[in-house]
């Protein structure tokens, strides 16, 4: 009985998930879900892509929170469009939250649109909202037992950006595992290492992010 309520729930949120897609790309917005763990450091790696890509392309953020608005504040100071939606407890963000916060977005004048779900390893992989594709963050410090522990978000995901990096002499994380694991679970996932407090790395992946912009739809 129950598996049924969330059989359904997931049908629902699959319909309204299409119906963003939609509209999403009527408009030529190109859209990233950002996923990972609290603490991995989605709402860093969006300032830093956002610093290096602002003048290129134009971009607009929906920050999913469980409560406050922190992470819109650090978006909101570069001054690009920022929405903030709090879940009021929900674990995830799901495509009927994402509708609500899109028509709060100037859709015609974005060509990037980051969506950053609530930090949770687990629910924001089973919830499509209308992205064209899932980014996953993995910081170092989370261990490299992660990708065999929380299998979906890997295999969900068409991109894995490990970050942190900057901090591997500290841990024992045996990156080569992480890349492994990650792979064995989806091959063609598109990994990328980086760290966002020195910056490392994140000329690879800002340049993946410009070439998605060009509206060529591929990831
Ligand atoms: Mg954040
Ligand atoms: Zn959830």
């Amino acid at each position: 009985m129950k598996l049924r309520i969330v059989k359904r729930l997931l049908e629902a949120n699959e319909r309204i998930a299409e119906e963003n897609r939609r509209l999403l790309r009527e408009n030529g917005v190109f859209t990233i879900n950002l996923m990972s763990a609290p603490g991995a450091g989605k709402t860093s790696l969006l300032v830093r892509t956002i610093e290096a890509l602002m003048d290129k392309v134009s971009i607009g953020v929906i920050e999913g929170d469980i409560t406050g608005t922190d992470d819109a504040e650090r978006i909101d100071a570069l001054g690009v469009p920022v929405v903030q939606l709090n879940t009021e407890g929900a674990c995830h963000l799901d495509a009927g939250m994402i509708r609500e916060a899109l028509e709060d977005i100037p859709l015609g004048g974005i060509e990037l649109l980051f969506i950053e779900n609530v930090g949770n390893l687990v629910c924001p992989a089973e919830f499509n909202v209308g992205e064209d594709v899932k980014a996953m963050v993995l910081s170092v410090t989370e261990g490299d037992d992660k990708p065999l522990k929380y299998p979906l978000m890997f295999k969900e995901s068409g991109v894995l950006v490990i970050n942190k990096t900057d901090l591997l002499p500290h841990t024992d994380v045996d990156m080569d595992k992480i890349r492994r694991s990650a792979l064995s679970i989806n091959p063609g996932l598109r990994i990328f290492e980086v760290s966002c407090r020195t910056g490392t790395g994140l000329t690879e992946w800002t340049d993946y992010l410009g070439a998605l912009s060009v509206g060529t739809g591929m990831y």
